[in-house]
């Protein structure tokens, strides 16, 4: 594995889904153009003239229709759950446009195994390792959240209509207070726990799709490891990882959203783009100032962005040429977050 693979605190990789059928039907037109060996991704403007320079953008890496999930996770998120073994810190999250592949990314299909996606492809990794390992005990808890609306409930509670507030503490830093953790000691478990908190994001809601394109969901693991020294004393370490799926990063405003919606809206908005904020002041590194208070979902990853902690965002988008202002947009939010 490269050095810089992993060592980096944030990659930012691009993927590309392909047409859908309706849009095959349609004879959609292809904007993008990916080169995976130069890590590039170059979009064009389907209404400007032929001779327009078309956008190029670089980024770590560029996944194109054909990526496996495998190749995702092996690629992008192994080495970010390798350091949360190792007692780090890590996010991963995908943004992009409603309908390009978020879900199918983080989640994916579970009972076909090579559709599995990162959410239960990490289950089975952190399984895994803990099996080879002797001498180290392991505790894993997990959680399982939605932000809607700035308010946090908890996937996992059988009242999971109810709002939970963030609390802050001087030893453990930012917290959801209430907030279920239930351990588990094996990848079925793990998977049954995500099974439930997947059937309660659906309940109540007559459509999924469209309360899924506006909340963030947000799968937490935490890994504890006590291994005796050679002092004869118990060491603890504590690395955790959260896996979001983040809601559409579509403007509202362009969709005509008014009243309840538009203010839904500005709400979804506030929380992607403080995110963007932050991320893009971890890179530069150059602000003393790194904005993490300006939204619930900034200030629950505090501790899980910059630091120690690594991240990796994974951008998403659709090849059509109707899709290209929001291509474009995802493609500068991710371009933001680079170390330049
Ligand atoms: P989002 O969560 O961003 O709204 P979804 O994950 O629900 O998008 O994807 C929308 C549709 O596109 C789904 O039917 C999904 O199966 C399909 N899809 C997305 N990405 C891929 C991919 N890389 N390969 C094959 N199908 C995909
Ligand atoms: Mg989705």
């Amino acid at each position: 594995m490269s050095k810089s693979k992993q060592c980096e605190a944030v990659r930012v990789v691009v993927r590309c889904r392909p047409f859908s059928r309706k849009e095959e039907s349609q004879g959609c037109e292809d904007v993008l153009q990916i080169d995976d060996r130069l890590g590039q991704i170059t979009i064009r403007n389907p209404k400007a003239p032929p001779d327009e320079p078309m956008k190029v953008f670089t980024f770590d890496s560029v996944y194109g229709w054909d990526s496996k999930q495998v190749d995702i996770y092996d690629d992008a998120v192994r080495p970010l759950v390798e350091s949360v073994l190792k007692g780090f810190n890590g996010t991963t999250f995908a943004y992009g446009q409603t309908g390009t592949g978020k879900t199918h990314t983080m989640q994916g299909v579970s009972n076909d195994p090579e559709m599995r996606g990162i959410i239960p492809n990490s289950f089975q990794h952190i399984f895994t390792q803990i099996s080879r390992t002797q001498n180290q005990k392991y505790l894993v808890r997990s959680s399982y959240m939605e932000i809607y609306q700035e308010e946090v409930r908890d996937l996992l509670c059988k009242d999971n209509n109810k709002k939970l507030e963030l609390k802050e503490n001087p030893d453990s830093g930012v917290y959801v207070r209430g907030l279920s953790s239930v351990v588990t000691k094996n990848a079925t478990e793990i998977e049954h726990v995500m099974n439930i908190g997947n059937q309660s994001r659906s309940v109540g809601f007559t459509n999924m799709n469209e309360r899924s394109s506006r909340s963030h969901a947000i799968f937490v693991i935490t890994v504890e490891c006590s291994e005796v020294g050679p002092d004869g004393e118990d060491h603890i370490r504590v690395g955790k990882l959260n896996m979001v799926d983040l809601a559409g990063s579509e403007r509202q405003s362009k969709t005509g959203a008014k009243g309840k919606r538009l203010k839904e809206a500005a709400k979804i908005n506030l929380s992607l783009s403080a995110l963007g904020n932050v991320i893009s002041a971890l890179v530069n590194g150059k602000s003393t100032h790194i904005p993490y208070r300006d939204s619930k979902l900034t200030r629950l990853l505090q501790d899980s962005l910059g630091g120690n902690a690594k991240t990796v965002m994974i951008a998403t988008v659709g090849p059509s040429h109707k899709d290209f202002e929001e291509s474009l947009a995802t493609l500068r939010y991710a371009n933001r977050a680079k170390d330049i």
